[in-house]
């Protein structure tokens, strides 16, 4: 019945190398929670480090759920934790050059979300080029906030112009809060993904809709998993009370006068996708506020269990033309991916 050919958008990798050169890295203060949890049992396992490095058994997987292709990206936090600079950025060339040695292997099965090392932004500019260039890529993932700044800060422009010159889709993937943040989210397990990482990646986004970052660069393109972070449930409320905020005290207040309402923005400038969101009533609400050109399917692996994610897509009460697009058709309009039947 609704046998379209699956493409996933948010499945997780890294090599053995990466894994052990990673590990012996200095970690930026502010980041050593996040890799401390990830390293500890409820982090690191045998399990994970096999299903995100061996290719056998990630096809398996990709085999028995019905996934035709994957976009495998940098195990989140990417590098955007490691110190110094010239480690991270060390790092993650070697860590694309892998990534596109895997992809080249398994054209038909693969393709890359490159990382950069927004650190040091005229090297992720350049690593950009290369991502989009003789890497082959279909796009970029960054995880948040680096060393607690969001890509709206100035220090991020070359980063931006670069995504924005080479159509570079970015796909704005979650982390633990920033330690200016993180205070509330240290008590019941909160800090990542159960509530922490949402808050933070909407946050990220809700910052590039009013600061004016999408005014300067209107070509940019963001990703946003879990169905958005929550933005499409907010997005009446959000326009509603920032032109109230806007027209009593934008002066005090510091706003920019922005082109468009930041529901406008979301519409043009992001997608979402599915990842971890097997939710039924989440998904029609999506599809009715965003249309169908717009939300993607992703499985998050190995984080979410592919077969269930599968299922859900295929099983969901959607309409068969939105079924279709979020299958595959519109990750190949919002990522460099060549279509195929
Ligand atoms: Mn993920």
């Amino acid at each position: 019945m609704n046998q379209h050919r699956i493409i996933a958008v948010e499945e997780h990798f890294a090599t053995h190398r990466y894994i052990e050169v990673a590990g012996g890295l200095d970690v930026w203060s502010g980041d050593a929670l996040e890799l401390q949890q990830m390293r500890s049992p409820y982090g690191a396992s045998a399990w994970m480090t096999e299903h995100l490095s061996d290719i056998p058994t990630r096809l398996a997987v990709m085999d028995a759920s019905g996934t035709d292709v994957a976009l495998l990206s940098l195990n989140p936090p990417g590098v955007q934790a490691y110190e110094p600079v010239a480690a991270a950025t060390a790092l993650v060339e070697s860590a694309n050059d892998e990534m596109a040695e895997v992809v080249r292997a398994h054209p038909s099965r693969f393709a890359g979300l490159g990382a950069v090392a927004p650190q040091d932004p005229q090297h992720a500019a350049t690593e950009i080029e290369r991502i989009m260039g003789p890497l082959g890529f279909a796009g970029l993932m960054i995880c948040s906030h680096t060393h607690g700044q969001y890509l709206d800060e100035p220090m991020f422009e070359p980063l931006l112009a670069a995504a924005e010159a080479h159509g570079a889709t970015i796909y704005l993937h979650p982390r633990m809060p920033t330690p200016q943040m993180i205070g509330p989210y240290q008590n019941y397990g909160m800090t990542a993904a159960v509530w922490g990482y949402q808050a933070d990646a909407g946050t990220h986004a809700v910052r590039l809709m009013l600061s004016g970052t999408l005014d300067r660069h209107p070509g940019l393109r963001f990703v946003l998993g879990h169905l958005g972070e929550g933005l499409p449930f907010w997005m009446q409320r959000i326009d509603n009370r920032y032109a109230f905020a806007h027209k009593a005290a934008a002066k005090a207040l510091g706003l920019p006068t922005l082109e468009l309402t930041p529901s406008e923005y979301l519409q043009r400038n992001f997608a979402i996708t599915t990842s971890g969101m097997d939710d039924e009533a989440a998904l029609r609400f999506c599809l009715e506020r965003l249309g169908e050109d717009s939300i993607l399917f992703a499985i998050d692996y190995p984080y979410e269990d592919s077969d269930a994610a599968t299922q859900f897509l295929r099983s969901a009460s959607i309409p068969e033309s939105a079924r279709a697009k979020i299958s595959h058709t519109n990750a190949e309009r919002w990522f460099t991916l060549p279509s195929a039947s």
